[in-house]
C-alpha cells in the first residue's frame, strides 16, 4: 500500500542522511529534490545561462534532461547524460542555487517532475526537500520537518566540509542560503498535521528512530 514519507528541513539538519536511512529501513525509494535544484543551477553555470534572467532559468528547468537515482544507496544525478553528482555540491553551485529556488516557474516545473517520480514509484518513497510536506506531497502518509538549532546545524555542516571553512563562510553556506530560500518557501514552520523532529540533542541513530516513530504512529 502507498507510503509516501515527506521530509522538509533547513540545511545542516541532517535531512539527507536521515532520509536515506529511513528509506533503507522501510524498503522505500528515495528522492533528493535538492539535487534537482542544484542540477538546474549547475546547468545554468555550465551553459552560461544568466541566472538573473528569470525566463532563461525557467526555460532551463523545463528543457533540462534529468536522470537520477531513486534508491537510498549509490546516489547519482545526470544532466543531459552528464554525471554531475560531484559538481552539484561545489560552493559555486551552492551559491547559485537560490536563483533557481526563488524562480516560481522553475519551481512549478520541478514540482511537476517530482510528483511524477512519486507516482512512478507506486507512491512508496521517501522525498526530502523544502516544500515536500506542503506543495509536492501534501497528502503524504507521513509528513515531517527535521530541524536543529542553528548551532547544531553550523557544527554539523562544518564537520561535513572537513573544518576548512571560517565561521563567516559557514554562516553564509548554512544560514544565508536558507534565509534567501525562505522568501519563497516557508519550511521552518510545520504546516497542520506535520510533525517536527528536533535533532539538536539527538545523535544520528536517535534521529532515525524518532522519524520512524512518526512514520509508524
Ligand atoms: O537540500 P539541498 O541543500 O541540496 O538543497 C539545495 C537547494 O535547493 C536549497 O538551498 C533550496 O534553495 C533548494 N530546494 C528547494 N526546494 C526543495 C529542495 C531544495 O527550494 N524541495
Amino acid at each position: 500500500k502507498p507510503l509516501v514519507v515527506a521530509i522538509d528541513g533547513p540545511s545542516g539538519s541532517g535531512k539527507s542522511s536521515v532520509s536515506k536511512a529511513v528509506a533503507k529501513r522501510l524498503g522505500l525509494a528515495f528522492l533528493d529534490t535538492g539535487a534537482m535544484y542544484r542540477a538546474v543551477a549547475w546547468h545554468c553555470l555550465n551553459g552560461r545561462i544568466n541566472l538573473e534572467n528569470a525566463a532563461a532559468v525557467e526555460g532551463a528547468a523545463r528543457t533540462i534532461g534529468l536522470e537520477q537515482s531513486l534508491t537510498p544507496d549509490g546516489e547519482y544525478i545526470k544532466v543531459n547524460g552528464i554525471n554531475v553528482t560531484g559538481p552539484i555540491r561545489t560552493p559555486e553551485v551552492t551559491a547559485a542555487v537560490s536563483a533557481v529556488a526563488t524562480n516560481l516557474g522553475a519551481r512549478a516545473e520541478l514540482v511537476r517532475r517530482q510528483q511524477d517520480i512519486i507516482a512512478k514509484s507506486g507512491a512508496r518513497i521517501v522525498v526530502e526537500g523544502r516544500d515536500i510536506t506542503t506543495v509536492v506531497a501534501p497528502h503524504a502518509e507521513a509528513r515531517l520537518i527535521l530541524t536543529a538549532s542553528e548551532e547544531a546545524r553550523l557544527r554539523r555542516r562544518g564537520l561535513q566540509l572537513g573544518g576548512a571553512q571560517t565561521d563567516a563562510q559557514l554562516r553564509e553556506l548554512v544560514l544565508a542560503r536558507d534565509a534567501r530560500d525562505s522568501t519563497v518557501v516557508e519550511f521552518h514552520q510545520a504546516a497542520d498535521g506535520v510533525f517536527t523532529v528536533d535533532s539538536s540533542e539527538l545523535d544520528f541513530a536517535e534521529t532515525v528512530s524518532a522519524v520512524l516513530t512518526v512514520v509508524r504512529r
